[in-house]
């Protein structure tokens, strides 16, 4: 048989890459109502170079893409603080990340990150990966090689010897070796750190409450991570390992699901960020898709989730919740970030603290508050338009999203994908 090999024609082959990146044509959305943390108003909205240039009563003059948003809510667009690009939400974890190519991994982490975006959320900050994988992807979304959210990522997570997630994380051991792991990290690109203070759900033969790194271990990595002027992130269940992440000063506290209420105090007190990840734990416990995983891992998730329902209470509006799902855990798919939200108000917060969580508190935690968070004249244009207000309807993100722009390029009208 003959095999008729098609000829690429090269021009072709450019114009497609070119179509994946960023649309450098200005834009005009034109009578939106605008929602942000802030404030609400109809205005028309200019960008300019993937940057919200204007906000008034614009008219087109140059040459511009038009959308007609008249009867449509204008939002920052989400910003998810947990995920693990390379995790697809298999029940087994372990096994998963040993027997995947990091081929394998580099399309399933980029096609998360497509997935991800295309679903409203233009940046997330990945919790930790496999060999660096995740920072490649993060290359490639800012050179425009591929579509995706804007991404800030931890590389390989800092864990005791022997500890949780040690099959892909960096085992330490002592204070100057927890220095040297977070040089590594640095050395490999990485825009924080990420420190293990207590076990998980999902590394079965550690108990997901008790302490991993030692206090003293935690403290040199976060003041290692100063000295770069990077930020730490704490992995915590365990109330012992939440009191160590907040004496050694790290910005954020992730799950924190056995905190009491003088941890969430001090938290509030030191500005410190807690990302409670509930929807982690509700998607291990959901009976119909959650059952195949093991009874002991079952029950860590529900006395977590039970832990940290109760820790939720003694939140004030001071405490700087942020949003993030851990996406890409067991049944937790990288898409469904906004229901995060949805979850958060279901646990106590307000639809505005609810909304703020995802857009300017997170973008603080991440430290670009100056850049995104807001629909403001100078911010980086990472919209969303809605058909239905979200504070009127946190579910409006998962329900009514019309469209995405990332970087000043609508994603949906124009197919980029
Ligand atoms: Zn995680």
């Amino acid at each position: 048989m003959v095999q008729i090999i098609q000829k690429v024609n090269l021009q072709d082959a450019i114009s497609h890459l070119m179509h994946l990146a960023p649309n450098k044509k200005n834009l005009l959305i034109t009578g939106a109502t605008v929602v942000d943390a802030y404030s609400e108003y109809q205005a028309d909205v200019l960008v300019e170079d993937g940057t919200i240039k204007q906000i008034g009563d614009i008219d087109a003059n140059s040459p511009v893409e038009i959308i007609n948003a008249s009867a449509l809510y204008l939002t920052p667009g989400l910003i998810d603080c947990h995920v693990h690009l390379i995790l697809n939400g298999s029940p087994n974890i372990v096994d998963y990340v040993q027997t995947k190519s990091d081929s394998e991994l580099t399309a399933i982490a980029t096609a998360n990150a497509i997935r991800t975006l295309q679903n409203g959320v233009t940046t997330v900050r990945d919790m930790g990966g496999k060999n660096f994988i995740e920072l490649k992807v993060r290359d490639a979304v800012n050179s425009s090689a591929i579509p995706g959210p804007r991404i800030l990522a931890s590389g390989k997570m800092i864990t005791s010897i022997g500890g949780h997630v040690r099959y892909i994380g960096r085992e330490a051991h002592g204070a100057e070796d927890c220095r040297r792991a977070v040089r590594e990290q640095i050395e490999n690109g990485a825009d924080f750190i990420k420190v293990m203070a207590t076990g998980g759900l999902l590394t079965e033969d550690v108990e997901h409450e008790g302490i991993e790194l030692t206090a003293e271990e935690l403290a040199a990595a976060v003041d290692e991570a100063k000295k770069y002027e990077m930020k730490s992130a704490a992995h915590a269940h365990g109330l012992a390992g939440i009191k160590n992440a907040i004496n050694a000063g790290v910005d954020s506290i992730e799950h924190g699901s056995f905190a009491n209420k003088e941890a969430v105090e001090r938290m509030t007190a030191s500005g410190i960020f807690w990302i409670p990840t509930l929807k982690s734990l509700r998607d291990i416990l959901d009976d119909d898709i959650g059952s195949n995983l093991s009874k002991d891992c079952r029950q860590r998730a529900r006395s977590s989730l039970n832990a940290v329902r109760k820790a939720l209470k003694y939140c004030t509006k001071n405490t700087k919740i942020a949003c993030g799902t851990d996406a890409g855990t067991p049944y937790n798919y990288h898409g469904e970030n906004s229901i995060e939200l949805e979850l958060l108000v279901e646990y106590g917060l307000d639809t505005h603290q609810a909304f703020e969580s995802a857009t300017t508190t997170a973008a603080n935690l991440l430290g670009l508050g100056s850049r995104i968070g807001l629909v403001r004249e100078g911010y980086d244009a990472d919209l969303l338009l809605l058909r239905k207000n979200p504070l009127d309807d946190i579910r409006s993100f998962r329900k009514s999203l019309v469209e995405v722009i990332r970087s000043g390029s609508p994603l949906l009208k124009n197919k980029i994908y």
